[in-house]
């Protein structure tokens, strides 16, 4: 057991440090107050190679892996959380998920310019009627010849206002329910392929929600990502690398309402003297810090385990994602708490912070789905 990153690992990890405090920090809070994607820095951190941290060397990722992967997503978040989801969405839902089950041909075409951030991806499994239940989606795809025809109408997805390739899942053969699913690779090019509504957030607002419509899509099946009624396979095996990254992120965001408490703390003076000389404030951080503690090294644990091969780790990734959101939740409140009503104001970079942290505990399965997955794993042992 060795818990020292390597120094490659700490290299990259310092390096993402460093992009988040020159480049993103300085635009957040006006995109925050916009609602606007910095697309421009995920670009960036495309050339930089953030954007390829799981890809092999082969198909021009960086092969760094999900360790290194974590750390990056942490220091991201730190800053904004917003961007760090679409690095997030990139390189799990969207990367892993061609590695993990795309085939030849579709990992030479879409990898290199994905890794690079030339093309950005997102992943729209979510429907109006379909969300911790995937397996009663509405949106259909019928074999046409050598083609297959799509309809249906996507939700919130991430990185959908700018994404160049679209993961979609669709009903294949709708007897079948969730075992007659299927992923397709979609160019936002494809005729009858639209971005509809732009949604209007409480948190993450840097990043990009959008509707994903479909009508009359004409695909090839050769876009068929994965085999033909294996969909739910394709998005339950991609959403346990996704896990990490969210899990990743909860653990920035609730490092940074520490730090922002820690200093706050010090500065501000009440009957005489710094807060941080009240005893029941320094257990709040006490508590604060052994949270992000455990769960920095849950992370780590639940990342090494994918490095290291494991063939699944979808209850060590839906722990990691749990425990991670639910604590992020908890120091941010008790970060807004320390702030009294200064963390309520736009002023202070608590009160983003604890907008969100909101999110983690929603998307890539919302709490109690991953209490039902952990569950499930636990009685199939
Ligand atoms: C900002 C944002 C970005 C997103 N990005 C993406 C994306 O990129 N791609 C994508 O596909 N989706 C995305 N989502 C969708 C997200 O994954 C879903 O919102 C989430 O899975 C929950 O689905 P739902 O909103 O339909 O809630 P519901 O499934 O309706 O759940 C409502 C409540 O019921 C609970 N519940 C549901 N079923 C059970 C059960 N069996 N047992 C106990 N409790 C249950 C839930 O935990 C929740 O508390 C995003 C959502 C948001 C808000």
């Amino acid at each position: 057991m060795d818990f020292e990153l390597s120094e490659e690992q700490k290299m990259v990890i310092d390096g993402a440090k460093k992009f988040a405090e020159k480049e993103l920090a300085p635009r957040v809070e006006e995109l925050d107050a916009k609602q606007e994607a910095n697309v421009a820095a995920l670009k960036a951190l495309g050339e930089l190679g953030y954007l390829g941290m799981t890809v092999p060397e082969d198909y021009g990722g960086t092969g760094l892996g999900a360790v290194a992967y974590a750390g990056v997503m942490i220091e991201l978040s730190k800053v904004d959380a917003g961007t760090a989801v679409g690095v997030s969405v990139q390189n799990s839902l969207v990367n892993d998920a061609l590695v993990m089950y795309g085939t030849e041909a579709q990992k030479r075409h879409y990898l290199p310019r994905l890794v690079t951030g030339e093309w950005m991806g997102c992943f729209s499994l979510t429907e109006a009627g379909a969300g911790s239940d995937p397996g009663s989606l509405r949106a259909v795809a019928v074999r046409d010849g050598q083609d297959f025809v799509l309809n249906g109408t996507k939700n919130f997805t991430t990185n959908g206002g700018f994404a160049d390739v679209v993961i979609a899942f669709f009903s294949t053969d709708r007897e079948k329910g969730a075992k007659g699913i299927s992923a397709f690779l979609i160019p936002k090019e494809t005729p009858g392929f639209a971005v509809g509504k732009h949604e209007d957030k409480l948190g993450i607002r840097t990043s990009s929600t959008t509707e994903m419509v479909f009508t009359d899509c004409r695909i090839p099946a050769e876009n068929l990502l994965g085999q033909e009624n294996k969909g739910l396979h394709v998005a339950l095996g991609t959403l346990d690398c996704g896990r990490i990254g969210i899990a990743a992120q909860a653990v920035g965001i609730a490092e940074a309402a520490l730090e922002e408490s820690v200093r706050y703390a010090k500065q501000r003076v009440q009957f005489g003297k710094p807060l941080a000389e009240f005893e029941v404030l320094q257990f709040m951080l006490a508590d604060m810090a052994v949270d992000v503690e455990v769960a920095t090294w849950m992370l780590y644990r639940a990342a090494w385990m994918k490095d290291s091969g494991a063939k699944r780790f979808t209850k060590e990734s839906a722990i990691c994602k749990l425990f991670a959101s639910e604590m992020a939740h908890r120091v941010c409140h008790k970060a807004l708490q320390i702030h009294g009503g200064y963390g309520f104001m736009k002023d202070y970079k608590v009160e983003r912070l604890y907008r969100d942290q909101r999110i983690t505990e929603i998307y890539e399965g919302t709490s109690e789905i991953q209490r039902l997955v952990i569950a499930r794993s636990l009685l199939a042992e």
